[in-house]
This record gives C-alpha cells, sequence and structure tokens, in this order.
C-alpha cells in the first residue's frame, strides 16, 4: 500500500466519522455522504464547509431567550410588536421556527435547550431553568405557556416547570391534547400546532 493511498484513506474515515457524529446520520449514510463529497466539484465542498463555519462563527444564543440569533438580543425579543406578557417554553431552537410558522402566536419564547431526562443524565441545572426563573422575576409575565414535547422527558419537564412557577402566580397553560403523545413540536405540522396554541388548557 503506497503513502497515497493511506492517506485518502485515512482523510475519508476522518469525514465519514464527522458525519457519523449528526444526528439522524448512521454509519451507511456517513459513508455515502463522504463518497459523494469525494466527488462533488471542489467549489460544493468548499460552499458546505464555509457555510459549517460561518454559522458557528456568525450565531450565539440570545441572552433573554436563548433562541439562536446573529444580534443579541434576538429579533423576536427586540419586536416591540410582540405581546410581552406571554412566554412560551420550548426545548429547541426548532421549536420556534414550527410556532412562528403557524402566525399566530404574538408571545415571547424561551428556549431551554433540551428537556429533563434522568436515563440520558439530564438534570434540571443542565437545561435554561435557571434563567428563565431568573425573567419571570420582575412580573412582566402574566402566561407562561408549556410547549415543551408530548413525549416523556417533554412532560416531565413541563410538570417540573409547574411546580417552579406555581408559586409566582403566573397563569401556567399546556399545548392542547390535538398534539399526539410522543410528537416532536419542530416535525408537527402548521394546522396541528395551531390547534394546539389556540386549545391550549391550564395546566
Ligand atoms: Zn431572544
Amino acid at each position: 500500500m503506497n503513502e497515497d493511498f493511506t492517506a485518502t484513506t485515512s482523510s475519508v474515515d476522518k469525514l465519514t466519522q464527522e458525519l457519523n457524529k449528526l444526528p439522524g446520520i448512521g454509519p451507511k449514510s456517513a459513508q455515502r455522504l463522504a463518497y459523494y463529497l469525494l466527488r462533488a466539484p471542489d467549489e460544493q465542498a468548499k460552499l458546505l464547509a464555509d457555510a459549517i463555519l460561518l454559522v458557528k462563527q456568525k450565531t450565539r444564543l440570545c441572552s433573554v431567550c436563548f433562541n439562536v440569533t446573529e444580534a443579541d438580543p434576538c429579533r423576536i425579543c427586540r419586536n416591540d410588536q410582540r405581546d410581552r406578557s406571554k412566554v412560551c417554553i420550548v426545548e429547541q431552537p426548532q421549536d420556534i421556527l414550527a410556532l412562528e410558522h403557524t402566525g399566530i402566536y404574538q408571545g415571547l419564547y424561551h428556549v431551554l435547550h433540551g428537556a429533563i431526562s434522568p436515563t440520558e443524565g439530564v438534570g434540571a441545572d443542565d437545561i435554561r431553568i435557571k434563567e428563565l426563573l431568573h425573567r419571570l422575576q420582575d412580573g412582566s409575565v402574566s402566561e407562561v405557556i408549556l410547549a415543551t414535547n408530548t413525549n416523556l422527558e417533554g412532560e416531565q419537564t413541563a410538570m417540573y416547570l409547574n411546580k417552579l412557577i406555581s408559586p409566582l402566580g403566573i397563569k401556567i397553560t399546556r399545548l392542547a391534547r390535538g398534539l399526539p403523545f410522543g410528537t416532536e413540536l419542530e416535525y408537527a405540522d402548521d394546522v396541528t400546532l395551531t390547534r394546539a396554541l389556540e386549545g391550549r388548557q391550564e395546566f
């Protein structure tokens, strides 16, 4: 085996390994993508590499709601037209995209960046709960909408938050049961999400 071949093989292996770390990409898909990129024009590979670097350099988390943003505070937190008395709590920034797409919610958000999951070792201190409680201290929020996923972790997190927020005298609602159990918000369609938002019930 000559040296060049070794080098090529290991660089393909390295790319395959890195792709395999991405969510939803198994070893077979990672290999397929790696060989696709290997054969793709240089320009295409460069555009992908640049886009990855750019998103890391340009984006950060909003210091108020922890949404992904290029300007702090984010576009939603800065918008004077939004209803500042409502805060919708979601697990991931992608959930905001799904809810915004319905166009019916005008309040603010808070991104937890995860859900409580004892089986995966994620506790209350590992997600942005402290920051949420801090935000709710000034009395400007009158309703908190628990929009965590309807799976086990999401329900556990909603119950935990309900217990913490109840003493603050803030109305707590949960997205309506129109969302089937096991739904991840980011994959729910507009109609289902709109119904769930409009039909939200006191927790
Ligand atoms: Zn924000």
